[in-house]
C-alpha cells in the first residue's frame, strides 16, 4: 500500500479498528478518516491520533444510506469495515442493529464503491461456522448455526453479508476482501464487553468470581490482536485478487477452564472460579484452519497465548490504576 493511499476506516474506535488505525499510522499512512457511531467503540481509543490530527473523525452510522453519497464523494482507495457489535454481550443487548449494521451497513458500503476502484475489507466472524460439527474449521465449512437463536442477528446477520458481497462481485466485480476472525484479544478491548478474557483478567486484578459459563469444556483458539491486524493488511493489500473468504485465528485450540486458571495463577488471584450458567447456543469447540492465510498471504501468527495475555494484563491493569486516581 502506498503511504500516500486515502483509507476510511469504519468502526474504527472499537477494539480491532483502533488497533488498525495504530498500525496504518505507524506503516506512515498518511490520509486516514475514522468514521464510527461510538455505540460499542470509544473515542478514547483513538483521542490521541485525533488531537494530534493523524486522523480525522466523524460520528457516522455505516445503517444510514446518506453514508453512499458521503464515501462516494471522497474517493478513497482502501475502505475497512470493522463496524459491528461483536463480543456476545454488546449484540445480545442490541440484536437489531447489529442485523442492521452487518446487512444495512454492508449493502451500503457495496452500493458506495460500485463503478469505482475503491477497494473493500469486511470483517467476517468464525461465528458463520455457529456450532461447528467438525473439529477445525476450514472456510469450505457451511457451519451449523441456528437460524432462529439468540445469537442469529449475529451469526445470521455476517452471513448475509457475506452473501450480498459474493452477489455483488458476481454481478459487479466488485473487489471486496473478506477475512472471518476468529477470537482476538489484547489492548483496547473494552472491560465491560463480557468477553472471555476481558472478564477474567478484570475478575481476577479485583478478586472478585471468575464466571465459567457452563461446564467450562468448551474451547476458544485466541489469536493476539497484532497477529491479526497484520492478516487483515496482508489480505488487503494482496496484488492477486482474493475472491472468497480466508480465516484469520490462531489454531492454539484450549478450554475455558484452562484460561480461567491461567488468568487467576499468573495474577496470583484470590478469586474462586466458579461455574454459571451456559450462554444459548454456544459454540463447543472453535478452532481455524489458517492453510488458506499461510499459502496466499505467506502468513501466520506469532504471539504466543502467554506473551499476548502478558500484554493485555499490563494493558487492564493500567486502565484500573486510572481509574482508581
Ligand atoms: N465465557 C465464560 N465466562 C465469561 C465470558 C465468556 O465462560 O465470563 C465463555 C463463553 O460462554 C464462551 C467463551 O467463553 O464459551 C468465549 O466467549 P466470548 O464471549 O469471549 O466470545 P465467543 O467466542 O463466544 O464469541
Amino acid at each position: 500500500m502506498l503511504t500516500k493511499s486515502k483509507v476510511l476506516i469504519i468502526g474504527g474506535a472499537g477494539f480491532i479498528g483502533s488497533n488498525f488505525v495504530k498500525f496504518l499510522l505507524n506503516k506512515g499512512n498518511n490520509e486516514i478518516v475514522v468514521y464510527d457511531n461510538l455505540s460499542t467503540g470509544k473515542l478514547e481509543n483513538i483521542q490521541i491520533y485525533i488531537d494530534n490530527n493523524s486522523i480525522k473523525f466523524e460520528n457516522v452510522d455505516i445503517t444510514d444510506h446518506n453514508i453512499v453519497k458521503k464515501i462516494k464523494s471522497q474517493c478513497f482507495d482502501y475502505i475497512y469495515n470493522f463496524a459491528c457489535p461483536a463480543s456476545p454481550k454488546f449484540y445480545l443487548e442490541h440484536p437489531i442493529d447489529t442485523w442492521k449494521s452487518s446487512v444495512y451497513g454492508v449493502n451500503n458500503l457495496l452500493e458506495s464503491i460500485l463503478d469505482t476502484k475503491t477497494r473493500l475489507f469486511h470483517s467476517s466472524t468464525s461465528e458463520v461456522y455457529g456450532d461447528p460439527l467438525i473439529p477445525c474449521q476450514t472456510e469450505t465449512y457451511w457451519g451449523n448455526v441456528n437460524p432462529i437463536g439468540v445469537r442469529s442477528c449475529y451469526d445470521e446477520g455476517k452471513r448475509a453479508a457475506e452473501s450480498l458481497i459474493y452477489d455483488y462481485m458476481r454481478l459487479y466485480d466488485v473487489d471486496v476482501r473478506v477475512a472471518r476472525i476468529f477470537n482476538t484479544y489484547g489492548p483496547n478491548m473494552a472491560e465491560n464487553d463480557g468477553r472471555v478474557v476481558s472478564n477474567f483478567i478484570m475478575q481476577a486484578l479485583n478478586n472478585e468470581d471468575i464466571t465459567i459459563y457452563g461446564d467450562g469444556k468448551q474451547t476458544r483458539s485466541f489469536c493476539y490482536v497484532d497477529d491479526t491486524i497484520s492478516c487483515i493488511y496482508e489480505l488487503m493489500n494482496c496484488s492477486k485478487r482474493i475472491k472468497t473468504p480466508v480465516n484469520i485465528g490462531n489454531p492454539n485450540e484450549m478450554d475455558i477452564a484452562t484460561v480461567a486458571q491461567y488468568i487467576k495463577d499468573k495474577l496470583k488471584s484470590s478469586s474462586s472460579i466458579v461455574n454459571q450458567q451456559a450462554m444459548s447456543d454456544d459454540p463447543k469447540i472453535r478452532r481455524p484452519d489458517i492453510k488458506k492465510a499461510k499459502e496466499l498471504l505467506n502468513w501466520e501468527p506469532k504471539i504466543s497465548f502467554y506473551d499476548g495475555i502478558d500484554k493485555t494484563i499490563k494493558y487492564f491493569e493500567k486502565r484500573v490504576d486510572l481509574s482508581e486516581r
